[in-house]
């Protein structure tokens, strides 16, 4: 969003009028423009939708996806880093200001024509940056950073030409330019990245740990520094750092200490910030973590070391030779129910009984489902009473007598409300959750919790990920007091919820003593073990859900298969341990899953729920070439909109499914969860999506 301000690339569905671009039109970019904000009524009329925002490659803060069209032209609209600057200098620090690189900006960029492509526009936006960094040199900068991490993915020749292209044009600009790569190796693009016309290149080798050797045979050119990526960026353990300063005595010997920098793998943005700040963490597990103000300690007694200080760099190594040896015995890390089951799990495990078309009849005979069911995603509005007394709880105002009647009495709210709603499969409504991975990973051991461990998920929003320190299990039950509780309220089949094992791991810091899926197996037996209390207590249908699935795919397709492997197999392993007649149901909100369509197929979940309605049932068209066998929910109602779909358009979007779906698989469900809603938007929007499904029922004419 910052880039697109910077360069003018203001979708022209934006009241802008091509001069600076203000905060008004800062905000209606990500958050759109509502219709009655316009004009003031609540007419339908010319609001504008957001950009679409998505996951910065494989982490989990997002970005606003820039949007190019014909029209698009650049000009400089913004003089943000330009005063970031100036006020860091006036305050007596010298800062190298870091910019998106233009070809990553325009290669994360989507066309909205068909016939642009987005690299033809390189040519019109290099004189803007041209512009961003003679405005820097003039208020005394001496060096730009360039983020081009599109490096570390598959690129094809034009690619890495544009990027040959742009600092041939840059280079001459009177600032030293240092281009920075992470989130992985170059690999195929070590070349393209060495012989750029730039000061500087920055190498992740955290992901890429081999690269180091490999642009040192290539022959690094004798203008370049070289920056190591060596302090782990994307997690919070303390750095190995006798292990780590073998590389930076390799590159000072190849290079000279003047063209060799130590840093961190990536931006310090997706750690938190300091450990000091961290009164709930034990003694004990303390020394363990480094979050980004402890990593500039490690980054400085590397760099301190390699300048001959071995002394004054020794307590900061000898800290880290202690913790690791003392993680390593740690009885918090170390549990030997936990390996020992690893070591007995079976391929069989990983198997339901029969195939699904063997399982359908039987669910749906025991459920009394009708065709299309109706169903939603999990959760409803989380009120601000249900903050509060959460709140209240947390800090002991309330009893826990008194929290859990308030909880009882919300599931039984829910379950009457979905009852009058004319819903099939109901829900209990995750009142007793404030958030999916973390209630199920206090439930669970192996797991440390921080308070203040914040990182930054987009814009003003924050997550606290949970820490996997250990072995994973699960000492008892985590929801079927609730479950069981919603089932008694009603006749109707009720759906269990559970957060699935790849997503808990996805969404946490995880430990790097083991590889990620032995951590993600022990996940999935924890959670097997809740999905089989659920069906004993009398739960028909268990929904495991997995919208991280799709974010851990690798950024290099040559390494899907191997992680797909095994992410399959953990939520199979999670949810093969039930009867025929159980219904396994699995979420994810996004639809863009053309690619990996056999993988979720193999996931063999009897019905999967996704986002479907933004894109008008894009995602179908998938469909043509792949028979799904098993079922599914294409969403219908878009959640993260306030506005209610009316019945037609609900029909019409069900219609279009069944163009490519048969009538016997198909759902008909939201988008997500609805936790960020209002009941007054809930309900009617419900409303009409049941009266959706029994019209199309009807003109079916299905039984
Ligand atoms: N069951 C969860 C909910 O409804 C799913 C959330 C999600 O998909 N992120 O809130
Ligand atoms: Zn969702």
């Amino acid at each position: 969003l910052d880039t697109c301000a910077l360069v003018g690339a203001v979708p022209s569905r934006f009241p802008w009028e091509g001069d600076t671009v203000d905060l008004d039109t800062y905000f209606a970019m990500a958050r759109g423009i509502q219709e009655k904000d316009l004009d003031g009524t609540d007419e339908e009329g010319a609001g504008a939708q957001a950009m679409e925002m998505t996951k910065w490659f494989d982490t989990n803060y997002h970005y606003i996806v820039p949007e190019f069209d014909a029209d698009t032209s650049f000009s400089l609209s913004s003089t943000a880093p330009i005063d970031a600057y100036t006020e860091a200098k006036e305050m007596g620090v010298e800062t190298r200001p870091v910019l998106i690189g233009p070809v990553t900006f325009l290669l994360l960029g989507k066309a909205q024509d068909d016939d642009l492509e987005v690299l033809d526009l390189l040519d019109d936006l290099l004189p803007v940056y041209r512009e961003v960094l003679d405005e820097l040199a003039d208020a005394g900068c001496e060096a730009v950073q360039m983020d081009e991490p599109v490096l570390v993915l598959d690129l094809d020749d034009a690619e890495r030409d544009a990027l040959t292209t742009a600092y041939n044009a840059l280079g001459g600009a009177d600032v030293d330019l240092h281009v920075a790569t992470y989130f992985g190796a170059l690999e195929d693009n070590l070349a393209t990245a060495l012989d750029l016309n730039v000061d500087g290149l920055h190498l992740d080798l955290d992901r890429g740990a081999g690269q180091l050797d490999a642009a040192l045979d290539h022959g690094v050119p004798d203008d370049l520094q070289l920056s190591l990526g060596l302090v782990d960026g994307r997690n919070v353990w303390r750095a190995d750092l006798d292990a780590l300063y073998e590389p930076v005595e390799q590159a000072v010997d190849a290079l000279g200490s003047d063209r060799v920098a130590v840093g961190p793998s990536c931006s310090l943005l997706h750690v938190p910030v300091d450990l000091n700040a961290e009164p709930g963490l034990d003694d004990d597990v303390k020394p363990w973590l480094a979050f980004a103000v402890q990593k500039l300690d490690e980054i400085v007694a590397l760099a301190r070391r390699a300048d001959g200080d071995v002394e004054g760099t020794e307590a900061t190594f000898e800290k880290a030779r202690a913790a690791r040896e003392d993680r390593a015995t740690s009885d918090r890390i170390n549990n030997p129910d936990v390996q020992s089951r690893m070591a007995n799990v079976t391929p069989e495990m990983a198997e339901r009984d029969n195939p699904h078309s063997q399982r359908r009849p039987l669910q749906r005979d025991r459920m009394g489902l009708p065709q299309l069911p109706t169903t939603t995603i999990g959760s409803f509005p989380q009120t601000d009473d249900i903050r509060e007394m959460r709140r209240q709880f947390k800090s002991g105002d309330i009893s826990t007598e008194e929290y859990e009647s308030f909880i009882e009495k919300q599931i039984a709210d829910t379950i009457a409300a979905q009852e009058e709603i004319g819903l099939d499969v109901l829900v209990h409504g995750e009142p007793e959750r404030s958030d999916m991975v973390e209630y199920f990973g206090r439930r669970m051991n192996g797991f440390l919790f921080t308070e203040n461990a914040w990182v930054q998920s987009y814009g003003t929003r924050c997550v606290r990920p949970p820490i996997i320190a250990g072995d994973v299990s699960r000492p008892e039950p985590m929801t079927v007091r609730w479950l069981s509780y919603a089932n008694d309220l009603t006749d109707q089949p009720v759906k269990g919820m559970l957060t699935g094992p790849v997503t808990m791991l996805q969404w946490s810091f995880v430990r790097d003593d083991q590889s990620r899926a032995d951590t993600c197996r022990q996940l999935a037996l924890a959670i097997r073990d809740e999905v089989e209390d659920l069906e004993d207590a009398g739960i028909m249908a268990i929904q495991i859900d997995e919208p991280a699935f799709r974010e851990g795919l690798p950024l290099r397709e040559s390494q899907w298969d191997a992680y797909l492997d095994w992410a399959v197999e953990c939520f199979r392993l999670a949810s093969s341990g039930v009867r025929d007649e159980t219904q396994i149901h699995t979420h994810m909100c996004y639809s863009e899953f053309n690619d990996i369509f056999e993988a979720i197929a193999d996931m063999d979940a009897d019905v999967i729920s996704i986002e479907a309605s933004r894109s008008k049932m894009e995602l179908l068209q998938a469909f043509d070439d792949f028979d799904y066998p098993n079922e599914i929910g294409p969403g219908v109602y878009d959640i993260h909109s306030p506005r209610v779909p009316p019945v037609d358009e609900m029909e019409t979007l069900i219609q279009k499914a069944l163009d490519v779906l048969e009538p016997g698989q198909m759902w008909v469900n939201p988008d997500c969860g609805l936790k960020t809603r209002r009941w007054v938007e809930v309900r009617p929007a419900l409303e009409n999506m049941v009266q959706a499904a029994e019209r199309v029922r009807e003109t079916q004419a299905v039984a």
